[in-house]
Order: C-alpha cells, then structure tokens, then sequence
C-alpha cells in the first residue's frame, strides 16, 4: 500500500538544511561587511536590468523613504491597492498623506484602468502599483495614465519578481521598483526591501537614507531564520501529513478564521510609532544568502508556471474562476488564487487531502481602525472567495491531479 501524502498550501523557498546553516551561520558571523551588501544589490539591479538596487531591511523601509524623498505637501494624494502589507499603509500615513484606494480589476488584481484614470486629481502625486499573486497587467495602459498626470511611480514587484510586460521586467516601469525578500516570497534573504531605480538622483538620496539606518541587530535576524525553520518544517511533506494536517482541521472546528488565512490572523489596529525594526540595516549575511539565490529563481519560476498551466487545464472553470491576464503579460503565479464561491471549501478539500488557504494579505481598503476607506467591491470578492491552489515546485504530476480533482469536486453533485 503507499501512502498519500498530504499536500500542503504553500511552501518556503529554501530547504531546511539551507536553514539550518543560514541559521548556524546567523549567530556568529560579521553582519555589516559593506562589500558584501554592495555586491548583492549590484548583483540584484544587473538580474533586474536596472541600474541601481538599494537594500533595506523592509519593503514598507524602502517604500517610506522613495516617497518622503519627494518631499509632497501634507495631505497629498497617494493612490494604493486596496490588498497588501498593512505597513505599506502605516509608512503612508506616517509620512502625513492621504491614501486613495482604487478598486482591483479582477483580470489582472492590479488597478482597474477606468477607475485609476477617475481617482486622479490635483493633489494626486504618486501611485502604488502593486502586482498581487504574481500577475503582471497592462502596463504600457497605466503607465500611460501615470506619466500624463504626472505621478511619482512605485511599483510594489514582491509578489511578481520576474514578471514581465512585452520584455520589460515589472518593477523596472516606474521611477521605483520595490521588492521584498521576506518570508515564503521567491527570494528570501529572511527579511528585507530592494529598492531598484534607473535616476541616479533617486539612488543617491537612498543612499544616504541607507547610511542613517541603525546597526542591525543579531537577534532579529536569527528570530526570522527561526521562523522560516518552523513554516518549513510545518509544510514538509511528511510533519505536514502525519502532524499538521490534521492539527489544521482541528484547529478548524475550533477557530476557522485562524485556519482559513496563510499565516494566521494579522495585526489590524492602527500603530502610532514606526517600530525601531523598520530602520536597522540590511545585513551582509542576507546579501550572502541573496547572492546565493539569484541563479536558481528562473527555474524554480519555470517549474511553478508550468505547474499552473496544468492545473489551469484541468479544473474546471464552473469550480475555480483564476484572473484571465491580459495579452503581453509574463505572469509568474507566485500563488495562484482563484475565486471559489462555495461555503465550506477547507473542508471539501481536507477530504483529498490538500490544503488550501486564503491571503493573509490585508485588505487595507477595508480597516475599521483606520481613518481612511475606500470603495472597493472586486478586492472585497477576492478577498473573501480567493483561494490558493497550491502550484509550487516540487508537486508531482500525480500531486496536480489530486489538486485538480480536489477542486472540481466542489461542482460535483453532492451524493452522498
Ligand atoms: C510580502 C509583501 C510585502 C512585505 O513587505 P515588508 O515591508 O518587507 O514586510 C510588501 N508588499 C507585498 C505586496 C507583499 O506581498
């Protein structure tokens, strides 16, 4: 008899064994060698085609200084994606400007063209453009629409390294790219925000930003490499089917909603200080690790993206509506989500034993605490009915169709 494995909902990018020695190293080797640092971003800006890379220790860290930088008025207008990080809202806010949610086009899950183009007015003077799940949408449409309204461009690529518009890479558009290498993202230094720009401008005034940072701080780092350790031993294939699996559907009889989310429930009240982790510097330790990623990403991009295309193949479109694209788009599928409006989807699944969750992305549109809103239906459906289907490498061929069937037996009539 063979057994079957359980098919966890996601994965980290690195091994356990990688782990193991990053964390090993973590507690003893230098952290501020600039050279090190140096050579990462140099090596990140060359893998980008872009001309300069400047690392931080968050995205949100990058994201804040790029557009406190611009030094826009009090109460500016700052256009965001209604779904992401909560402290890409938190730096806006800090930063004393006004954030304008625009809603999703459920196409691409980047900013519906028509409603962008409506949003913009006079105090309008940057955009955030954010490409969810790995999808890339029209760019040579919004950025159109940014250049004629004259608006500083930030592109959030951390869930889309490698996705490309015609042969462009998203990230590089802008007068901004922003990745971050945080956990379960595709290049994972355990922590971190890439700020990429072609203005030599722009690049000295992060540089100089850089310089200011804090010391970092050896503790921090080893808490996130231990982290990291624990999410990939609970998704190995075999802790996650003897042990955690089943403390999964446990959990969801007791408190679904925790289940429900990638990486459990998340914070949502409203800070009022940035805290000190935000502005310690990047460290030479995860510049090593970077450097050691870099030439593997394409593969393991390729791997995914076929995986996605055999799935998209065989679930049927009754079970799982995925966002369409559009022409000329690279879509790197960093999750692939669809919408599923069906009530008890976990469970269904858990039956095949695949797993499944929703974003722990925010919807940041949506945060009772905060003192903006905005109107934004299609983020609203994504984020109650958008699911992941799991399309990793390293699934089988045998693991896909268990995926695919999982999923299309929420069409099926009920007979039993
Ligand atoms: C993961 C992620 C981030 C993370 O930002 P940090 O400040 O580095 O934690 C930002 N934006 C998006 C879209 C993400 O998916």
């Amino acid at each position: 008899m063979s057994i079957k494995l359980s098919i966890p909902r996601g994965i980290i990018y690195h091994s356990l064994l990688e782990d193991i020695k990053w964390l090993t190293c973590s507690l003893f080797v230098r952290l501020d060698d600039r050279e090190i640092i140096l050579g990462f971003e140099r090596e990140f800006a060359k893998f980008m085609s872009a001309k300069h890379c400047v690392a931080f220790p968050f995205a949100r860290t990058a994201i804040y200084f790029a557009i406190k930088n611009q030094m826009f008025p009090k109460g500016a207008e700052i256009i965001m994606p209604p779904i992401t990080i909560k402290g890409i809202l938190d730096v806006i806010l800090q930063l004393e400007l006004k954030p304008v949610f625009v809603d999703i086009d459920p196409d691409t899950l980047c900013f519906d063209e028509l409603k962008f183009a409506e949003s913009i007015n006079s105090n309008t003077k940057a955009v955030i453009f954010t490409y969810l799940f790995g999808i890339v949408p029209n760019m040579s449409g919004l950025m159109s629409i940014a250049k004629s309204n004259n608006l500083f461009v930030v592109e959030d690529f951390s869930q889309c390294l490698n996705g490309k518009f015609g042969d462009q890479k998203v990230g590089t558009f802008g007068d901004v790219g922003i990745y971050s290498a945080s956990s379960i993202k595709t290049l994972d230094t355990y922590g971190g925000g890439l700020l990429i720009t072609n203005s030599d401008k722009i690049f000295s005034a992060m540089i100089s930003e850089q310089a200011k940072l804090e010391k970092s701080n050896r503790f921090v780092l080893i808490r996130k490499i231990l982290t990291d350790i624990i999410r990939n031993l609970a998704t190995n294939r075999f802790v996650f089917s003897f042990f955690v699996f089943h403390l999964l559907k446990i959990l969801n009889l007791i408190s679904p909603t925790s289940v429900i989310q990638q990486t459990g429930d998340r914070q949502k009240s409203m800070i009022s200080l940035m805290p000190k982790e935000w502005f310690q510097l990047f460290t030479s330790l995860q510049a090593k690790i970077g450097l050691s990623i870099i030439p593997r990403i394409e593969q393991e991009d390729s791997e995914r993206v076929r995986n996605v295309e055999k799935l998209k193949f065989k679930i049927k479109p009754e079970a799982v509506i995925f966002p369409k694209g559009v022409n000329g788009a690279t879509n790197v599928y960093w999750q692939l989500i669809g919408c599923i409006h069906h009530q008890e989807v976990q469970s269904k699944m858990q039956h095949f034993g695949v797993d499944t969750a929703r974003s722990s992305l925010l919807q940041i549109s949506a945060l009772k605490a905060y003192p903006y809103q905005g109107v934004t239906p299609n983020a609203t459906n994504l984020y109650n009915t958008g699911y992941f289907v799991p399309s990793y490498p390293k699934l089988s061929d045998k693991d896909l169709n268990r995926i695919a069937e999982a999923f299309n037996s929420l069409v099926e009539n009920p007979q039993t």
